[in-house]
């Protein structure tokens, strides 16, 4: 049997498979660790040499181990959120984890919203859906770590609410939060001394600390992966396709009923039902949408998909998985939602229908636009 090897820095045990766990160490830098007997994961060596934090996620025993311990620590909670995917980046049943430490909301990447949307309408919308998941944050916080923007203001909010506390830093993967830590990182020094991460009981989870003045910590945890996001089945080209990367110009289409608009070949809306109104798609500026009648819609993507509607790409299309279709039937301004993708806005009644590979989220929710 293999001897199991532990991380000098955050103790995780180390493994050589896979990149996005904790504890992994590329085998070329493993053997050369054995050599020197300093075997750091790569997570660790990085922070030590580049100064960078790398994510990686957990298995759902483990982070609902670290909710757990969240709750019988006296903290604040730092949860960040990807505004973008807001309902699919929030942690299920969080307010029941943390006990009555308080929470700051920070909703990351700002930057790819339209720049017309108001701010405060924003974090009041954030506030409103946390509310009806039960969660009350003391303050909600706009910021894009990319850009750098809001990063001071997120310390003194951090700095105004611990009171004297630890932070934790918690959020499921890809809403920035390493980025996000990065940028903190920057603005404090003496990150030689990061780390000095100690163990959840239990587990082999590392947690990474950054000293704040007065002898508490920043504590940032890993993730965990959602796996009803679009992103888990593309590649990653595909992926840089439907990520935005700029501000997203929203695309306003007047539909008749029984008529079908294609989000690449990933998702399809269709209106069938309600008078002619304004549509409007937010995702992707990379993503090409098409319109067509949604009684040839079937025959359409059967005949386009990986061509004129991509992703897929031609080579990815008898691996993706078939179109799921969700029916709704719509009273007010409503988005309707496809996880990780983007989101379609109704304003007048209507009954719609969207679709998504199967496994991937679709859901209404009141308007933010
Ligand atoms: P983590 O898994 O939460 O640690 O997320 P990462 O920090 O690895 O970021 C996930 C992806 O989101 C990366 O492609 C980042 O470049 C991107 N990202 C992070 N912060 C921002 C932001 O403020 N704005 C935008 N547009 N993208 C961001």
């Amino acid at each position: 049997m293999e001897e199991e090897i532990y991380c000098i820095g955050c103790g995780a045990e180390i493994q050589t498979k896979n990149p996005k766990e904790i504890g992994f160490t590329p085998p070329s830098a493993l053997e050369k660790g054995l050599e020197n007997g300093e075997v750091y994961c790569q997570r660790c060596f990085r922070l030590r040499h580049y100064n960078e934090i790398q994510d990686v996620s957990l298995t759902d025993d483990d982070f609902l181990h670290l909710l757990n311990e969240l709750g019988k620590t006296d903290a604040l909670i730092v949860n960040v959120v990807d505004i973008f995917d807001f309902n699919g980046s929030l942690i299920p049943g969080l307010h029941r984890f943390i006990g009555d430490n308080p929470v700051l909301l920070v909703g990351n990447k700002v930057d790819i919203l339209p720049k017309s949307l108001k701010k405060n309408r924003l974090t009041q919308w954030m506030r409103e859906r946390a509310h009806e998941e039960g969660l009350r944050p003391v303050e909600v916080l706009l910021t894009s770590a990319r850009k750098a923007h809001q990063m001071q203001e997120l310390l003194d909010k951090i700095e105004e609410y611990r009171e004297g506390r630890d932070v934790y830093v918690v959020g499921v993967t890809n809403v920035g939060k390493s980025t996000l830590i990065n940028q903190i990182i920057k603005q404090t020094a003496g990150v030689q001394d990061l780390i000095t991460t100690s163990q959840f009981p239990g587990t082999t989870l590392d947690k990474i600390e950054i000293p704040l003045d007065d002898g508490h910590f920043l504590i940032d945890t890993p993730g965990i992966i959602h796996r009803h996001q679009m992103a888990h089945y593309l590649g990653k080209k595909d992926l840089k396709i439907i990520a935005p990367h700029k501000e997203i110009k929203p695309k306003t289409y007047q539909l008749n009923s029984g008529q079908t608009l294609f989000l690449g070949g990933l998702a399809r809306f269709d209106f069938i039902q309600g008078e002619r109104s304004a549509f409007v798609a937010y995702v992707s500026n990379d993503l090409m949408i098409h319109r067509t009648k949604l009684e040839k819609a079937d025959a359409f993507y059967q005949k386009h998909i990986g061509g004129l509607l991509q992703p897929p790409r031609p080579d990815e299309v008898a691996e993706f998985p078939e179109l799921v279709r969700f029916e709704f039937s719509i009273k007010e301004k409503t988005d309707i939602v496809f996880a990780g993708l983007g989101w379609v806005t109704i304003s007048k009644p209507a009954v719609i229908a969207g679709w998504a590979p199967k496994g991937v989220d679709v859901l209404i929710r009141k308007a933010l636009i």
